[in-house]
């Protein structure tokens, strides 16, 4: 029935394996990625608040290897060859007879003095760096914490603007709980007038209310110049910071670029509405590593990529069975922004927005999201 080889062991990735094995039941599958290991990222905001540990958010893969008679190929992926039919790894190549590329985004790094900042999103280690920081800062009598993100200029949509509210808020309430908020002052900057305008007009006023509620200084509309010590540069005006928690622009990873595969200007794989990239046969793109016709408010989402896959593996399934690939996905943002103890909702699709009020449901919605995750891919 053909080998598939599937690049990534993420949302996109795995939902992508559990869904081709559920349509082919004799096909070869191999997952290729540096480890056996799956990533939780939305729980990493709770990790400097102690509500999560990093351990509890890194799932060993062996069950799910098991459970959907996977092969598993330890590689990082450096390229492609044979117009995608073989897949190039540190570690040795696999040849295929379909490709399903789910291997992420990567952060745009090119602001002089970004190592100066957090960025909390890449790896589990940031987040557990924000956790050592901020006790640092609790036990010597408070300080100054800066919190932002921007957009990749050459493609708005590759934004991740959620975590940085959730970072701000949670922490906030920590410090609240703690008796310290008074010794802290917070921060929130963005070059963009109204940060997380793709939840709709209604949620950025709803969150920049929750910030002054809070007592959280904002500082938006600036172009963003670069970082220093202590110090985020923007050209209206500087902000002191002795912590600075900021996520750039997303772009697709590095192994994007020599691989042939035809890239969308912010450096993300062309794909259409099936998943299909654009001059290659039987190779799809989803999740972070993709860019896709649709509305400009489209979001790079753990959902969005679970959507993506699915439409993936179906049309993958069809083109190895002969037939003609035709499954499209839905766009559908799903946001909580969570407060440590409570949360609002924004759901978006191509009809209607929604919003949940701030309230307890909102954050027990984030961690019944979370286990039902876990509960798939332990
Ligand atoms: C802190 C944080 C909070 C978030 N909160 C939410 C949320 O609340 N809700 C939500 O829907 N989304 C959330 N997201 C976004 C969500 O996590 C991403 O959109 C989602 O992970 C994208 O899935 P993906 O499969 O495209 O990529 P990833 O999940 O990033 O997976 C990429 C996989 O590819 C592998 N890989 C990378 N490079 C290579 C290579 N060269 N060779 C082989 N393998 C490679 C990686 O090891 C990984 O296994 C959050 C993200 C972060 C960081």
């Amino acid at each position: 029935m053909g080998h598939v080889c599937i690049v990534g062991a993420g949302f996109g990735g795995l939902t992508a394996a559990k869904e081709l094995r559920r349509r082919a039941p004799d096909l070869k599958i191999t997952l290729v990625a540096p480890q056996p290991t799956f990533v939780f990222y939305p729980s990493l905001i709770w990790v400097p608040t102690r509500l999560r540990d990093p351990g509890d958010l890194v799932i060993p893969l062996d069950r799910f290897l098991r459970a959907n008679r996977l092969g598993f190929h330890a590689g990082r992926v450096t390229g492609l060859k044979d117009g995608g039919r073989t897949v190039v790894t540190d570690t040795g190549e696999v040849a295929n007879d379909g490709l399903i590329i789910a291997s992420g985004g990567r952060f745009v790094r090119k602001l002089p003095g970004i190592e100066h900042a957090i960025v909390p999103c890449a790896e589990v280690a940031d987040a557990v760096a924000i956790r050592d920081r901020l006790e640092a800062m609790m036990a010597g009598g408070g300080g100054r914490v800066a919190f932002g993100f921007s957009a990749n200029p050459k493609e708005p949509g590759a934004v991740r603007g959620g975590p940085m509210f959730e970072y701000l808020f949670g922490i906030d309430t920590y410090l609240r709980r703690k008796g310290l908020r008074e010794s802290f002052d917070l921060t929130f900057f963005s070059p963009a007038p109204k940060p997380g305008i793709r939840m709709g007009e209604k949620a950025v006023e709803r969150i920049l209310g929750e910030m002054r509620r809070r007592g959280v200084a904002t500082h938006l509309g600036h172009r963003m110049t670069g970082f220093e010590p202590g110090r985020v540069r923007t050209e209206g005006g500087d902000i002191e910071a002795d912590m600075i928690l900021f996520m750039p622009g997303l772009t697709g990873p590095a192994w994007l670029e020599g691989s042939g595969l035809p890239l969308s200007e912010g450096g993300m794989v062309r794909a259409d509405a099936r998943c299909r990239v654009e001059g290659f046969g039987r190779t799809y793109v989803v999740g972070d590593s993709g860019s896709f016709p649709g509305p400009d408010w489209t979001p790079k989402q753990a959902h969005m990529a679970d959507l993506q896959a699915a439409a993936a593996a179906a049309n993958l399934a069809a083109e190895l069975a002969g037939r003609e690939p035709a499954e499209t996905f839905r766009v559908e943002l799903i946001c909580i922004v969570d407060t440590l103890d409570r949360g609002t909702m924004v759901y978006r699709d191509p009809k209607r927005t929604l919003m949940v009020p701030m309230s307890v449901f909102g954050h027990w919605s984030k961690r019944i999201f979370e286990g039902h995750y876990l509960r798939a891919f332990r």
